[in-house]
């Protein structure tokens, strides 16, 4: 294989600056090269032979990829491309790294392995080792990034195989017929908002399977550089989702939910996989938009007053703004805050908390600061990693007992009386 930078998309950029104010890196970081503008000058300039790869990747590595630079461009610079062609042309100089071989080649589509992480997750939450960790301080022998996360880990749930066998029949008339994405992550550490999710699409009147032969989508290993693993799971998923005919396939994760919007993209350069990668594209739809177009209907007051957090990969690249606004507005008895610089991403962006923490908490904490101002009961997410990312600004900012971070698809449940 022979990677390349996307050298004649740097060409679109005409040096505005408009993406200055919406690129967290550069509003936390105050340096040209932490900025989009001058990212996208640097591959130019290895493009061109007059820098090298290792003297631009300070810069490159502490982007986020959450692409609200795309958002803010008025020339319709195609960033992620640029970043994409980036993080490939540095994986085949440079080989893949430990994680990428271990976690996100073998472990994150081995379905086996998945199970085992979710087992041993309960079986550390429920047999006191967690608990002797945190009274014996032996957590303390943690690094800090790593003590961090431990902190805000949710209670591990088993997912619910009776929802994920067979067809589901909503117990009024079909209006859609959806195949569910459960992702490998979320179903490790959220699967009851994947249950919580089944439920909502039966409510709403959705007949709704669970693939079986679904695998990752793939977005880790993207941002990883590694095209040909991303390549590999998303064929294997258009192939297991193909095999029947669904409206819909939903998932409630907005960063892999933005990797499957892109599989088109992705395979553009293989003439006998495009077009079903278009199809498969097209069909993937976030939780919100289904639950919105089919006016779901609310059965109990949930008397909070919340805001939302938007996932970055949900708004920039799957352009889903209003629906999840719009649920939220129409859930009876709630009070909507609306967060100021919503759009501004949280900092979690997939690893990018683990490996770079100490500018990510920087990110976080302004962040939080909006988060004090507006002084919500709830913070509505609707990502697994910008959740954990706003459990940690609750817990940072010692709010834990008065701020409550949860999915959306959690309150909609709690309107809906599906929620315990
Ligand atoms: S993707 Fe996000 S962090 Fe990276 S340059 Fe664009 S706005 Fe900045
Ligand atoms: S807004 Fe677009 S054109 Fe303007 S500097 Fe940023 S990337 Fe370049």
């Amino acid at each position: 294989m022979n990677n390349q930078l996307a050298y004649e998309e740097t060409f679109d950029c005409v040096q505005c600056g408009y993406c200055l104010p919406a690129c967290p890196t550069y509003t936390t970081m105050g340096k040209e090269r932490h900025s989009p503008r001058g990212r996208i000058n640097l591959v130019q300039m290895a493009s061109e032979g007059k820098i090298s790869i290792q003297e631009i990747e300070d810069s490159m590595e502490l982007c986020l990829g959450c692409r609200a630079c795309e958002t803010a461009c008025p020339t319709n610079v195609q960033y992620g491309k640029i970043l994409s062609s980036y993080k490939e042309v540095k994986m085949e100089q440079e080989g893949s790294s430990l994680i990428n071989r271990l976690a996100m080649k073998k472990g994150l589509a081995n379905k086996s392995m998945l199970n085992t992480m979710n087992l041993s997750l309960r079986f550390y939450q429920q047999s006191g080792i967690e608990k002797l960790g945190k009274v014996t301080k032996g957590i303390q022998v943690l690094p800090e990034n790593l003590r961090a996360f431990e902190a805000i880990i949710p209670n591990i749930t088993k997912p619910d195989k009776e929802l994920r066998k067979g067809t589901l029949i909503p117990d009024t008339e079909t209006k859609l017929k959806v195949a569910f994405f459960t992702g490998c992550i979320m179903d490790v550490f959220f699967a009851k908002i994947n249950d919580l999710s089944i439920k909502l699409l039966q409510h709403a009147g959705c007949e709704v399977t669970v693939i079986k032969n679904q695998t990752c989508c793939g977005a880790l290993q993207h941002h990883e550089g590694d095209s040909e693993t991303t390549k590999q799971l998303a064929k294997e998923n258009i192939v297991a989702f193909e095999k029947e005919h669904y409206d819909y396939i939903v998932n409630s994760i907005g960063g892999c939910g933005a990797m499957l919007v892109e599989y088109d993209q992705l395979l553009q350069s293989e003439p006998e996989w495009v077009e079903r990668a278009k199809g498969f594209a097209e069909k993937s739809k976030d939780i919100s938009v289904i639950l919105a177009e089919l006016d779901i209907e609310f059965t109990k007051k949930v008397e909070k007053r919340i805001t939302y957090q938007p996932s970055c990969h949900l708004s920039n690249v799957q352009k889903v703004k209003k629906s999840p606004l719009e649920l939220i507005y129409r859930i009876p008895g709630t009070t909507y805050i609306p967060l100021p610089e919503m759009d501004m991403c949280c900092g979690s962006a997939g690893t990018y908390n683990v490996f770079h923490y100490q500018e990510s908490m920087e990110i976080l904490d302004e962040k939080m600061s909006y988060v004090k101002e507006t002084i919500p009961e709830v913070i509505v997410t609707s990502n697994p990693g910008c959740h954990l990312q706003m459990c940690m600004g609750v817990k940072r900012e010692g709010l834990e007992s008065k701020v409550e971070v949860v999915h959306i698809v959690e309150i909609l449940a709690e309107a809906c009386g599906l929620k315990n």
